[in-house]
């Protein structure tokens, strides 16, 4: 590719509202631009980096007998209504009718759409295991759309069904999505952990996020310094302390029906930790209130409702816990029969009795993995790709397109190394070389030719983009240096 040809509209102004490096390289380096409230753009080198994303995620998939759908990103209401949802979702589920008035909904995850494809089609136990999975651009109309990709309203998601005669083949196939999600980060060149997650209202017992370690990260995860202990702090345990003193919360908590004000008490030295809070009481959302109410409907005690802290310790092996950030790219979930039940999907079993299938779901945040490899891989001057998600491995400047020598040279290498299938961008822009450098540091591919002044002499010079390293190359020599 030649950038003359190439529609990447960098820019020195970051957006207005951009505070985190992914969101602010981005939309500067011309990879995504935003269209309306969490909603993006992507433009040819986000898009080749998106779907080299989807492309490892593909592979990853199909070689642990994954199967690939496409289901319509707009579910009909009745599905949702079918498994109480429609109500349930709250205002993150974005419903609409069509011009005969029927209601639907823009997908924000498939159990539905996915169970109904199956359970007319699916019928004996001799068709289970089965596992399909799209790759798909997916809706919720989050309350606070921000940091661009990493939290957009709508985004691309991997999300993974799969339907099984038992809950043990179900921990089965839990464990291979583990390994499967792990192959794919490390792939992808990020550096991770799987932690143990809250299973939150859907129920279930196992649920494992696998999360991007990065300071930027939105969630808290503990780790144990121990062991191999490791949870998000929603779902975090320590070995319980002796409380001296307690103190008082109160929240005002809505539930489908009702509100009530709800006192939670924890020791005076301790934070309460609002997933285990809602957990306990099972509403829909806890608002906080001011003042202490007037009259109390629950008192909850005596159930694990604080937040651990670093230094606390590990109930796995005694030693001290501590606390980072992780942005969470992946969330596996052992689901159970919850929606093949309120769907009706059944199938004929050993012993010819109907049954629910018993279900997993796997999601992966495709577009949110953009921005998660470029939070972990940055520095001040711009992007820092990895191997597997970088648009172009090499880039070629040109430091004076004027100059017939330098533009000759450069144009055979370009074309030598493409022939050798070296994935290449030549830089034959009739701009300054500042200019272009500072576009090379941007874009944030691994490598740079530069051929300049240099040449007259034999020479041209390799630029390593991490660590700003230069080399001085013979240019008898370059084209097999750069494939060897
Ligand atoms: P979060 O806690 O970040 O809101 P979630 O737990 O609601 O995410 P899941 O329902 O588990 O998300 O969805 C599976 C994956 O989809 C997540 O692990 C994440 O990578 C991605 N994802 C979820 N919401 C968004 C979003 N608003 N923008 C981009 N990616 C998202
Ligand atoms: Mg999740």
């Amino acid at each position: 590719m030649r950038f003359s040809n190439l529609f990447a509209p960098t820019t020195k102004d970051a957006p207005k509202d951009a505070v985190l490096p992914s969101h602010i390289y981005l939309v500067r380096g011309g990879f995504v631009s935003q269209i309306g409230s969490g909603i993006y753009n992507f433009l040819p080198l986000g898009k080749i980096v998106l779907d080299k994303i989807r492309q490892v995620v593909k592979e990853e998939m199909d070689a642990v007998g994954g199967q690939e759908t496409q289901l319509g990103f707009i579910t009909p209401a009745a599905l949702w209504k079918e498994s109480k949802r429609f109500d349930k979702f709250g205002k993150e589920l974005l419903r609409f009718k069509d011009r005969k008035n029927n209601e639907f909904v823009l997908g924000p995850t498939h159990e539905e759409a996915m169970v109904d494809l199956v359970r007319s089609r699916v019928k004996s136990y001799k068709q289970l295991p089965l596992h399909l999975y799209q790759i798909n651009t997916k809706f919720r109309d989050e309350a606070r759309p921000r940091y661009g990709l990493l939290r957009g309203r709508e985004f691309l998601m991997k999300d993974g069904y799969s339907f099984h005669e038992d809950m043990e083949d179900v921990k089965r196939e839990f464990d291979v999505m583990e390994k499967t999600y792990s192959r794919i980060l490390k792939r992808l060149g990020l550096e991770f952990r799987v932690v143990d997650a809250d299973s939150g209202a859907i129920g279930g017992s196992g649920s494992k996020e696998l999360m991007v370690l990065a300071d930027s990260g939105e969630d808290d995860i503990v780790v144990c310094s121990g062991c191999e202990y490791a949870a998000n702090i929603e779902a975090a345990v320590c070995v319980e302390k002796e409380v001296s003193e307690y103190q008082s919360i109160y929240k005002k908590a809505i539930f489908e029906d009702k509100e009530e004000f709800i006192e939670f008490q924890i020791s005076t030295e301790d934070t309460l930790q609002e997933v285990k809070a809602l957990n306990a009481c099972g509403a829909l959302e806890l608002v906080d209130i001011e003042e202490t109410p007037v009259r109390v409907n629950q008192v909850i005690k005596d159930v694990d409702l604080v937040a651990v802290k670093e230094g606390d310790t590990c109930v796995k092996c005694g030693e001290k816990l501590t606390i980072t950030k992780g942005i969470e790219v992946g969330h596996i979930f052992q689901l159970g029969d919850t929606y093949s039940k309120a769907l009706n999907a059944t199938f004929l079993d050993r012993n010819g009795k109907a049954q629910p299938y018993q279900m997993g779901t796997y999601g992966m945040g495709v577009s949110r993995l953009v921005a998660a490899v470029i939070e972990q891989h940055h520095d001040e001057k711009g992007c820092l790709w990895t191997k597997e998600t970088t648009p172009f491995e090499l880039f070629i400047l040109v430091s004076n397109i004027k100059d017939e020598n330098q533009k000759a040279f450069a144009e055979e290498l370009y074309e030598k190394l493409k022939d050798a299938g070296v994935n290449v961008l030549l830089d034959d822009r009739p701009e300054r070389f500042g200019f272009k450098m500072k576009d090379f540091e941007l874009l944030g591919f691994p490598k740079a030719v530069i051929v300049g002044k240099g040449l007259v002499d034999g020479e041209v010079q390799i630029v390593d983009r991490k660590t700003s390293e230069k080399t001085i190359v013979s240019k008898d020599e370059i084209f097999s240096r750069l494939i060897g």
